[in-house]
């Protein structure tokens, strides 16, 4: 048996006929820029989010620029993140002159409290938990520790956690801004690049809105500067249909984990968070931590599964190059010396799941 890790060309097939007919009505209307499709789709989003607004903008990376912008975060401020995340993250403070300060992550992946309770201080301006893997990180916790501080602000890189919630309410809403990306191997991924803003107070909507073209009002006429960062019409449309399959997506994520997650009995692995009353989980991904974990890599690889170690690797302070080496966080090492993500999709079959997991059952001789 082959269980892929992603199978791209069938993001396509797998609803061709919609896609090539969503397309054919689009382009032939002559819709490419910022028309009805999109208004659409940022208004069902919206809704579905229960959040202020929806701006759909070029990419994820573009959300968190342009939302720092927003936030008047820029040179010399502090910014608390984890350092178990995607490069974009902190390459969009660097972006704006401030400064990246990196925190640990938990098992669960999700970033440690207690070391943001220990580098918070007042010169910190805004924290960004990233709702990793499809789950929320301790938001509550971290909304506790806003007040605690005048000024202090919170972004969610929501990139992967678009339709996980916590205590009901959905990943990107607890901050001032949350982002998300449409990358096309995310839960909701478009055949290209897209992103969008989630923003959770009225005061930044306009804002967000002229940021993302050309700093223009919604009359054409230019009060700030901007970019041009726009989510295509044609990428809308397509999120549009998809978004109302998420449901569908996302229970077939919760099956497929719920398969894996009988992995639990090993005492060499921890499996991700469980759902519970306050966690819903979405499983972008379904990252745990290996015993043995680069033995049992090449194991599953043999057997035909495909696994991947999350960002080639590498947590942002392990990059040699860059200068974020200095932090010391001995946690996210350990974390990456032993996390794996397993196949995680909405291709993967119940076979192809007990497979994976009768496989590693047998790498650790049960
Ligand atoms: C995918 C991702 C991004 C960036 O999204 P792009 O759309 O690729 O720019 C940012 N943060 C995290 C955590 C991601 O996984």
């Amino acid at each position: 048996m082959i269980v892929k890790f992603f199978d791209y060309p069938k993001l396509y097939s797998e609803h061709s006929k919609d896609y090539e007919s969503i397309l054919k009505k689009t382009l032939s209307k002559g819709s490419y820029i910022l028309q009805n499709e999109l208004v659409k789709f940022e208004e069902n989003l919206k809704k579905y989010l229960d959040a202020q607004d929806v701006v759909g903008v070029a990419d994820g990376t573009n959300a968190l620029i342009l939302s720092l912008i927003a936030l008047d975060i820029s040179h010399g401020d502090e910014v608390l993140l984890p350092s178990h995340t995607y490069i974009a993250t902190a390459s969009a403070v660097k972006f704006v002159g401030a400064k990246p300060i990196l925190c640990e992550c938990n098992e669960d992946s999700s970033i440690s409290v207690d070391d943001l309770k220990k580098k918070v201080n007042s010169k910190t301006k805004l924290i960004i938990p990233v709702n990793l893997n499809g789950k929320c990180c301790d938001l509550d916790m971290i909304l506790q520790l806003r007040k605690k501080f005048k000024g202090l602000k919170i972004l969610e890189d929501s990139a992967q956690g678009l339709g996980s919630r916590l205590n009901d309410k959905h990943a990107g809403t607890f901050g001032e801004l949350g982002t998300i990306s449409f990358y096309p191997a995310k839960t909701l991924g478009c055949f290209g690049d897209g992103g969008a803003i989630i923003v959770n107070e009225k005061k930044y909507i306009k804002k967000i809105r002229m940021l993302r073209d050309h700093g223009r009002n919604t009359k054409g006429s230019v009060e700030i500067w901007g970019t041009n960062s726009r989510l295509d019409n044609i990428q809308a449309a397509i999120l549009d249909f998809k978004l109302k399959n998420l449901g569908n997506y996302i229970k077939k994520r919760q099956q497929i984990a719920k398969i894996y997650d009988q992995l639990d009995i090993l005492k060499e692995v921890t499996i991700p968070q469980k759902n519970n009353d306050r966690y819903f989980n979405s499983y972008q991904n379904y990252e745990c931590l290996f015993k043995n974990r680069n033995k049992l890599k090449k194991y599953l690889t043999k057997k035909g599964i495909g696994t991947m170690i999350q960002w080639n690797g590498k947590a942002l302070h392990q990059f040699d190059k860059l200068d974020l080496k200095h932090f010391s966080l001995p946690r996210t090492d350990l974390f990456f010396k032993k996390s794996l993500m397993l196949p995680m999709n909405t291709f993967i079959t119940n076979a192809q799941a007990k497979y994976v997991v009768k496989s590693i059952f047998e790498f650790y001789g049960l």
